[in-house]
This record gives structure tokens, C-alpha cells and sequence, in this order.
């Protein structure tokens, strides 16, 4: 562990500014805090708001990140209402909450850290607080008394696990007055505490209680296999990839009640060795490496156990006889340790190790399935590192859950915005790149879907994955190349699609081309391209969609984007309008099948529509112009005042139709046609 304190950096900073930057070099170090995790703090003098010179408590609030704190993250607590309660013997955790509300200096603000008493309490004008894997691995283990001892001999004193919350903050002031000249505290099975009389002293003091452990971890390492022999032998990644694309929407399916997830597949060296390992089966399930993990994590991931890794079916089979036990065991612990007020809500796993395979990860967005792989690798590493010094050992299930169930930690998930009608929700928009398809994409992930925006055009479908990444968030589209005439083409799109979000829930297959020319001047090559796209193109994409939405057995919406020409053919447009003719058919044949699965497909015919659209090339225009006996200026007015509204369609008012019938507000609709063509007569449907 080096510091990455930089004197040129820091030299301009001063007070809240100086923590700040302090904050994210620890932020930025993620095997001491992940993703929420410890927190920081000084004592500072300020001006109240009638201009009194107070003492003040700037510490992290909660629910913020280290990485990326900002001043803004740090509330202020009046000292002096926080030193009122050190005397106390204990006080109830919303107790505690509500009385640091009245001590707030900016009323209203971010609720300070559960952990603000701890800071406090401690009589140091800097502190900080970590999870530091290298510190958690000394105290998770049965010889962690001798360990912490060997490594730190007098300098350090340690606590034994006790929740966060007022007891554990007396517990620390307690010990300092025992121990005056004590270097550091670490608290056990939970983190680090140093202190200093400047933001950098305590920093340093950090780095370097850390950076011992780190070499005492080292000096037992050498040459040693932490987790022995490989239990199951690795698949090669070909083989790995093909069996997790199987296998992901079965278990999406599964972990998908009550409620959707999305669902990572992650076969990183780290993850795979330790799934295939011998010591896997026993070690993954003790218990957490520090407490806050469970609210991401759950206390325990669900371990697969089979000998029939190679055979999809087989691994299939145990994965869900492995599912239906951690079910049996979660609920089982969570009647053993629930409290007035503890709902059971979802009873599935969030971390799925799969021996020889990897690792799947649940949660209710790709960035969440994120935090989750982040923690549960750093979880492996602390699972190792402390079986170096002993046996592993964990909070007792007891505590876990008091942590897991914790208002005051699930208040943390509360500050995440409410969820909208598509979220947690996989949709693929086939010809993405443009027009329609884009204008359905952007509109799908406003909605919370998570979106795969697939084109020839690999730009384009790369563009709109952008946009949509810059406007809702990282991990919520992909942007993929797709020929919807490649049988492989179409499959490698899937993979991809099931790979990063576990499976699929909507597909809109919308990808098209025109072609105008009368059916006697028709090239027979012209004819077949339009099949091959506007017909079998459809077919391609929707079988690829349907094996998934099965193999999931939650349901599902296929929403295709057809054309006015469909009820009402133009001349000069026959390899386009019969070519489209297939798909709506294929549509309705698939309303059929897809019904008893809850697979709904509808078809949306939208006529003209001009802006942004490839499908209209200059070419195309030319000849429709010609078909009606007019200018090709003219073309996109011609249309305009052909329907009734005289309405000029737009690719957003196709993109609201599809929304509509890919969403359950269109639950009880399936095989319907519904026109955007501002009113066509000829074209009712009937
Ligand atoms: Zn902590």
C-alpha cells in the first residue's frame, strides 16, 4: 500500500477541501472501501448562522462514496451536541438519528453517517475509517488475537464486532482513555480507525497500518495455494461462454422473482478459480468479509454444486436444485433473526458462484451487478488472505442480519431514485443506428430499460449506445453491430446481450430497408434483399429472441415496426410491401405461440416518416416521387397532407407507440396492429 498523498496537490487545500481530497485518495483505493463503504472526518471551527464561533464535526455523510465525495457530502454536526452524549450507556439507533438531526449546522441537509458518534467521540482533530481487506483478512480468522499481536504488538488496539451504532462508538472512546498512546484501533471483522492531529497525519497513519498487514499477508503467501486444488477443472473460455449463454436466462428467470434482475456473468481469473476451487464449497459459505457488504451481497452467495459442468442440462438442473437450498436455508434464517418490522421481500441470491463456469451477479441495474461483482471479488480476496493466518471465520448470522435488515443501512438504498415503468427490464432495437430505431431506443431507456442498440452501422448503433449511457447512466446500453440477415451475425448480438445483462425482455425488431422499382423492371437480386431483410431478417431476430424469453419463463413483449404499407399497398413498391406483409404475418403467428408463455407481439405501421431515416435514401425518394406522379421536393408535404391529421410523423411518435406495446400498460394486447400514420383511411386496420 503506498500513499498517494501529493504535497503539490495538497498544498492549496485547507479545512473541508483538504478532507476532501484526502477522502478520494482513499475512495480511489478499493481494496481499503468499496462502493460506499468507511467514511471520514475532522473537527473544524466554524460561524453558526447568527455568526458564534462553534465547534464543528465534518463527516461523511451516508449513502455517499469516497471516490467521489464532494463537500457537499460532509454535514456538519455541532461538537458539543455530540460530546453531550458520551456519558451515556446506550440509545437506540433512530433515537440517535433524530438527536444528530437537531445538532445539524445546515438543517435539512445529508443525513451524517451512522457511524458519526465513533468520530466524535474520539478526542483527534482527524479520522478515518476503513474496510481495508488487508486489515480484515488479520481479524477473520480463529487466530486473530496472535495475528493482530504478531503484526502490530503494542501500537494497536482492537474491539471485538459490534454493530455500528452508539455501543460501538462508547466502546472506542472507552479504549483510547485505556489506552492513550495507542497508534490506531481496528475494529474486528469490520475495519480500520486511525487518527492524526493534520488530515495528512491521519491518512498516512492508514496507509501504514494497512501497509503492514499487506507485508505480513505477503510473507505468508509465499508459493502458497490459498484455496488448493481446482475442485472441477476450468472449462476453456470458448466452452465457458457458450454454457453461461445458455444457462443466464434460466437463472435470470429463476432469480427474477418477485422481482426482475439483471444478471452479469463474470469469469474472471479471480472469480473462476475461486468457484472451481476445493476449498470454494465450504469457504463461500461463512460469512461476509465486513458487515456493510450484505446489503449488496446478502450475507451468503448460493454455491452450485455439481459434477456435471460440461452438460448444460445437468447444470442447469443443479442450478436450480442449488437455488431451491438457498431459498430453504435464507428464508430459514431469516425466521431465526427477524424483527418487528424485518420483511422478507426477496429471498434469492444475488452472488451465484458456478463451479468450472464462474460467477453470475443479480441486482436491479448493470451498475448495481457491478458493485456486487466489485464487493464479492474483494470478499474472495479477504476469504484468502485470512486463511493464510487461520481459519476463516465471519459476524455470526446473528449480526449479519441485524446489518443486512438495519433501517439505518437500508435507508442508504432509499436515497436511490424510484424505480421507472421499464426498469430492471433487457430491450434489443434492431437498426438502432437511425431514424425510428434510435428514437425507440433513447425512448425505451428513459423509461429505465437497459437497452442493446444493434445496426449495420456499427457508428450508429455505437452513437445511440452513447447518448443513452450520457443521459441515464453507465452500464445501460450497449451499442453492437447486427446484420439481421446473418444467422451468426444475429446470435453473436444475443450472446452479447445475455452476457452483460443476463437475458432479454423486449425486442424491437425494426431494422429495414425500401426498394421502389415496378414488378416488371425488378431485379430478382432486389427482390431477394428485401426479403432477406424486411421478412427473414425478422424471423432471424425474433427466434433468437423467443429461445431466450422461454428458456426465461417470465414473459415477454416483441414489438415490430411494419409500415401503412402493410394495409394498403403502394405501386411500385412490391418487393417492400410484400417483404413487410411477411413480418406482419410473422408478427401475429408469433402472438400465437408466444400467448401461453406470456410472450405478447404486436406490430406498429408507421407511414413517411422522413427525419433521420436511412430508409429513405435519395434513390427511393426519386422513385416514390415518380410512383406518384410528383416532384421530389414535394415527397415528405405529399405524405404530410395524405392522412387526415395532415400530420407530419415524427421517429418520437413512433417511438411512443412502441413504448406502449412494450410495456404492461399494453398487458391484455397481443397480436393488434397500431397505426402512427397521422390517419390513412385506406390503411385502417381490419
Ligand atoms: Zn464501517
Amino acid at each position: 500500500m503506498r500513499s498517494r498523498w501529493s504535497d503539490a496537490e495538497a498544498a492549496n487545500l485547507s479545512g473541508l477541501d483538504l478532507l476532501v481530497y484526502a477522502s478520494r485518495l482513499i475512495g480511489a483505493e478499493t481494496s481499503l472501501v468499496v462502493w460506499g463503504g468507511g467514511n471520514t472526518s475532522i473537527k473544524t471551527t466554524e460561524r453558526d448562522y447568527r455568526g458564534r464561533e462553534i465547534q464543528v464535526l465534518r463527516v461523511k455523510g451516508s449513502g455517499s462514496d469516497l471516490k467521489s465525495v464532494q463537500k457537499k457530502d460532509f454535514p456538519g454536526v455541532r461538537l458539543d451536541d455530540i460530546l453531550a452524549l458520551i456519558d451515556r450507556d446506550d440509545m437506540g439507533d433512530q433515537e440517535m438519528v433524530s438527536y444528530l438531526a437537531h445538532g445539524l449546522v445546515e438543517p435539512g441537509g445529508a443525513r451524517p453517517s451512522i457511524e458519526t458518534l465513533l468520530h466524535g467521540f474520539l478526542p483527534r482533530p482527524a479520522v478515518m475509517h476503513t474496510h481495508a481487506d488487508a486489515v480484515v483478512s488479520l481479524t477473520n480468522n480463529d487466530r486473530a488475537h496472535d495475528t493482530l499481536a504478531d503484526v502490530y504488538g503494542r501500537d494497536v488496539i482492537w474491539l471485538p464486532y459490534r454493530r455500528p451504532g452508539f455501543r460501538i462508538s462508547r466502546d472506542v472512546a472507552d479504549a483510547l482513555r485505556a489506552h492513550p498512546h495507542a497508534k490506531a484501533l481496528i475494529l474486528e471483522r469490520h475495519g480500520t480507525i486511525n487518527w492524526g492531529d493534520s488530515v495528512n497525519e491521519a491518512y498516512e497513519a492508514t496507509i501504514d497500518l494497512i501497509g503492514r498487514a499487506e507485508d505480513a499477508i505477503e510473507s505468508k503467501k509465499r508459493g502458497r495455494r490459498v484455496f488448493g486444488a481446482a475442485a472441477v477443472p476450468a472449462l476453456d473460455p470458448a466452452r465457458r461462454r457458450a454454457l453461461a449463454v445458455t444457462l443466464a436466462p434460466r437463472l435470470r428467470g429463476r432469480l427474477s422473482q418477485p422481482k426482475r434482475q439483471i444478471v452479469t456473468f463474470d469469469d474472471s481469473a479471480a472469480a473462476l478459480e475461486f468457484a472451481s476451487s476445493e476449498a470454494a464449497a465450504r469457504l463461500s459459505q461463512v460469512g461476509p468479509a465486513t458487515p456493510d457488504h450484505t446489503i449488496y451481497t446478502k450475507r451468503l452467495p448460493c454455491f452450485v454444486t455439481t459434477d456435471r459442468v460440461d452438460d448444460a442440462d445437468a447444470l442447469g438442473n443443479a442450478v436450480d436444485r442449488s437455488l431451491a437450498g438457498f431459498v430453504k436455508d435464507y428464508t430459514a434464517y431469516f425466521e431465526a433473526h427477524r424483527f418487528d418490522g424485518a420483511e422478507l421481500s426477496d429471498p434469492m441470491p444475488r452472488v451465484v458462484l458456478v463451479p468450472g463456469l464462474g460467477m453470475f451477479t443479480a441486482g436491479r441495474d448493470r451498475r448495481t451487478t457491478g458493485i456486487v461483482s466489485d464487493i464479492y471479488h474483494h470478499t474472495i480476496s479477504v476469504l484468502g488472505q485470512a486463511s493464510l493466518f487461520g481459519h476463516y471465520v465471519s459476524l455470526s448470522a446473528k449480526d449479519a442480519f441485524d446489518v443486512e435488515y438495519w433501517p439505518l443501512e437500508l435507508y442508504k438504498l432509499t436515497l436511490a431514485p424510484p424505480e421507472k415503468e421499464l426498469a430492471r427490464r433487457v430491450a434489443l432495437v434492431t437498426g438502432a443506428g437511425s431514424g425510428i430505431g434510435r428514437a425507440v431506443a433513447k425512448r425505451l431507456a428513459a423509461e429505465g430499460a437497459h437497452v442493446v442498440a444493434t445496426d449495420l452501422d456499427d457508428t450508429g448503433a455505437r452513437r445511440t449506445a452513447d447518448d443513452i449511457v450520457a443521459a441515464v447512466g453507465g452500464g445501460r446500453a450497449l451499442g453492437l453491430t447486427l446484420d439481421v440477415t446473418s444467422e451468426a451475425s444475429v446470435r453473436a448480438a444475443f450472446e452479447e446481450t445475455v452476457l452483460a445483462y443476463g437475458g432479454l425482455d423486449i425486442l424491437v425488431s425494426n431494422a429495414g430497408i425500401a426498394h421502389s422499382s415496378p414488378v416488371v423492371r425488378m431485379e430478382l437480386r432486389d427482390w431477394l434483399t428485401s426479403f432477406a431483410v424486411n421478412a427473414t431478417g425478422h424471423f432471424l431476430v425474433a427466434r433468437e429472441a423467443m429461445r431466450i424469453l422461454l428458456a426465461q419463463e417470465r414473459g415477454g413483449a416483441l414489438v415490430f415496426v411494419a409500415t401503412k404499407n402493410v394495409m394498403s399497398p403502394g405501386k411500385d413498391f412490391a418487393a417492400y410491401s410484400a417483404a413487410k406483409a411477411a413480418e406482419a404475418q410473422l408478427a401475429k403467428v408469433l402472438a400465437l405461440e408466444g400467448a401461453p408463455h406470456g410472450i405478447r407481439s404486436n406490430i406498429v405501421n408507421p407511414d413517411a416518416v422522413f427525419q433521420d431515416s436511412k430508409l429513405w435514401s435519395e434513390d427511393v425518394r426519386r422513385e416514390r416521387a415518380a410512383a406518384q406522379g410528383i416532384d421530389p421536393a414535394q415527397i415528405e408535404d405529399f405524405y404530410r397532407k395524405r392522412n387526415l391529421l395532415a400530420a407530419r410523423i415524427l421517429p418520437e411518435d413512433v417511438a411512443e407507440a412502441v413504448l406502449y406495446l412494450a410495456s404492461d400498460r399494453s398487458a391484455k394486447t397481443t397480436g393488434c396492429t397500431l397505426t402512427v400514420d397521422g390517419g390513412v383511411k385506406d390503411a385502417f386496420p381490419r
